[in-house]
């Protein structure tokens, strides 16, 4: 594996306040990394500070093995789409892709059929080969999307940043730039860098998840490490798909939460203090109010509230003590919805081994 991309103890304030605060991450070639992280946790800041749009305070950037000291932003090398496309609105598509080409300060291209031969190529690459001629407001969100990718490919950076690209999207056409994304950097074989606060596209994208939290890297992953052992509660909070509770281990080493008490996943666990229980939504089952737990299973009472349908899977809420509310979800792949009566009392019940602790 090759390095392409090595960012080491990178700091950045913004008056006096830290956006990134001592951050490290590296990137192979041809790798698609994922950085997740919540609303000013430092994903732009990051992707800019890399890209050379803003200046770091402390820290190093080496891309290809090279520092990118002092180099200004269209010398590095790197492919940037920001969130608002910031496409050109009153020239056509092909001349927004042809833009860079022609009027890049280092070698500009000035032969208009080596010109055209590199923008049709890249329009045919993002799926756009018949729509050169269209103006930018005569094309969908989704085209423009498309063109912001192609113009940033067509100048062959070595490795392309994404700002939350996908956030202006509806969810059908999110999910199919997702599909096209991954097509065309295996097509292409670049890397990339695909910001985004949004859990289960960094799951679905990336090689490797990174989550942001505060500036600082909190994990880095395959998504499937990140999905089933985020490494902290804050992590598993960002997942959205566990129920949280707070407490602390009880005289009889079950951890409490109010008057509720479980069992840890292992004993062991008793000794971490206070700390913050977690289960994932598709890991607990419903049972009636009056059912006994299997042996060895924990449990919470809950009320239910109502459910919400999404085709594959249905999640069911419950207010539980102190009017927390715990989601259930079930994968109607195998098996049938389950009516449950709003206001009644049911039993929430799940493996401990199936649970997380954090202190
Ligand atoms: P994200 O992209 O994860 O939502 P940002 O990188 O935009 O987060 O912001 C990280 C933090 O830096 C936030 O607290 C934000 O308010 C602050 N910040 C970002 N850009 C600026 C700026 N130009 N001036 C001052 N503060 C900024
Ligand atoms: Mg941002």
């Amino acid at each position: 594996m090759t390095t392409i991309l090595d960012v080491k103890n990178v700091t950045k304030l913004y008056d006096g306040e830290v956006a990134l605060d001592g951050l490290s991450v590296e990137l192979q070639v041809n790798e698609y990394l994922s950085l997740l992280g919540p609303s000013g946790s430092g994903k732009s800041t990051l992707l800019r500070v890399i890209a050379g749009f803003e200046m770091s305070d402390a820290g190093d950037i080496h891309l290809a093995g090279e520092s990118v000291a002092g180099v200004p932003a269209h010398k590095r090398g790197i492919g940037f789409v920001s969130q608002g496309f910031a496409l050109f609105p009153h020239i056509s598509v092909f001349d927004n892709v042809a833009f860079g080409l022609r009027h890049r300060e280092d070698d500009p291209v000035r032969d208009e059929g080596d010109v055209a031969r590199r923008v049709n190529e890249m329009l045919d690459l993002v799926g756009l080969a018949d729509l050169g001629d269209r103006g930018i407001n005569q094309i969908s969100g989704g085209q423009k999307q498309r063109v912001a990718l192609a113009r940033t490919l067509v100048a062959d950076p070595k490795i392309i940043l994404l700002d939350e690209p996908l956030g202006a999207l509806d969810a059908n056409l999110r999910a199919r730039m997702r599909i096209e994304l991954r097509r065309i950097r295996q097509q292409l074989g670049i890397t990339f860098m695909h910001v985004t606060g949004n859990e289960q596209e960094a799951l679905a994208m990336g090689d490797r998840v990174a989550v942001l939290d505060n500036g600082r890297l909190a994990q880095v992953a395959d998504p499937d490490t990140v999905y089933n052992q985020p490494a902290s509660a804050r992590v598993a909070r960002f997942l959205n798909c566990y129920n949280m509770f707070e407490g602390r281990a009880g005289d009889d080493k079950q951890f409490c939460v109010g008057d509720a008490s479980f069992p840890y996943p292992s004993p062991q666990d008793a000794s971490i203090g206070p700390g913050t229980y977690c289960v994932r939504f598709d890991k607990i089952r419903v049972a009636p109010a009056t059912a006994a737990p299997r042996p060895g299973e924990a449990g919470v009472r809950a009320t239910f509230i109502t459910s919400e349908y999404s085709g594959p899977s249905i999640t069911y809420f419950f207010e539980g003590q102190g009017n927390k509310v715990l989601e259930v979800e079930y994968h109607l792949s195998h098996r049938q919805p389950e009516e449950f009566s709003p206001g009644s009392e049911y039993s929430l019940l799940w493996s401990p081994g199936d649970a997380l602790v954090y202190s």
